[in-house]
């Protein structure tokens, strides 16, 4: 699958479309979700052009792979919720149904999250 240069992952880090900034450095932006399914529900995304966690994991550089990982770690340690526990997922494809095409991390906590799944 191509990447689409107007999903709206991609117009948020153009800057055309405003969002909840909580973390930004060279590689990564991440940002609150707009229709929150937890207490804490941030969003964790490259700069880079990809379209799933597959493409990510084929194509990106391992530069780009360490700095999303920790990148990650540390969000979730500066908003507070390492300590009592949190989840990260994504939904590649369409069994998972991946709405935005834009390589993603859902991270939610801040609550008891239960056997809820994204
Ligand atoms: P997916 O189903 O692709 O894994 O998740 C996409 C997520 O993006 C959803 O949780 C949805 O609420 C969120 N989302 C969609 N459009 C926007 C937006 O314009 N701003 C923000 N902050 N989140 C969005």
């Amino acid at each position: 699958m191509s990447y689409d240069p107007n999903n709206i992952f991609a117009k948020i880090l153009r800057g055309e479309i405003p969002n909840d900034t909580v973390y930004e450095d060279e590689h990564v932006l991440a940002f609150r979700d707009i229709q929150p399914q937890a207490q804490t529900h941030v969003l964790v995304i490259p700069k880079g052009a990809y379209v799933s966690f597959a493409d990510f994991a084929e194509t990106a550089s391992d530069a780009e792979i360490a700095a999303f990982v920790r990148a990650t770690g540390k969000i979730a340690r500066d908003l507070g919720i390492e300590e009592n526990g949190y989840r990260v997922i994504s939904n590649h494809g369409r069994d998972a149904n991946q709405e935005v095409p834009h390589f993603h991390l859902h991270l939610f906590g801040g609550q008891n999250l239960g056997r809820i799944i994204k």
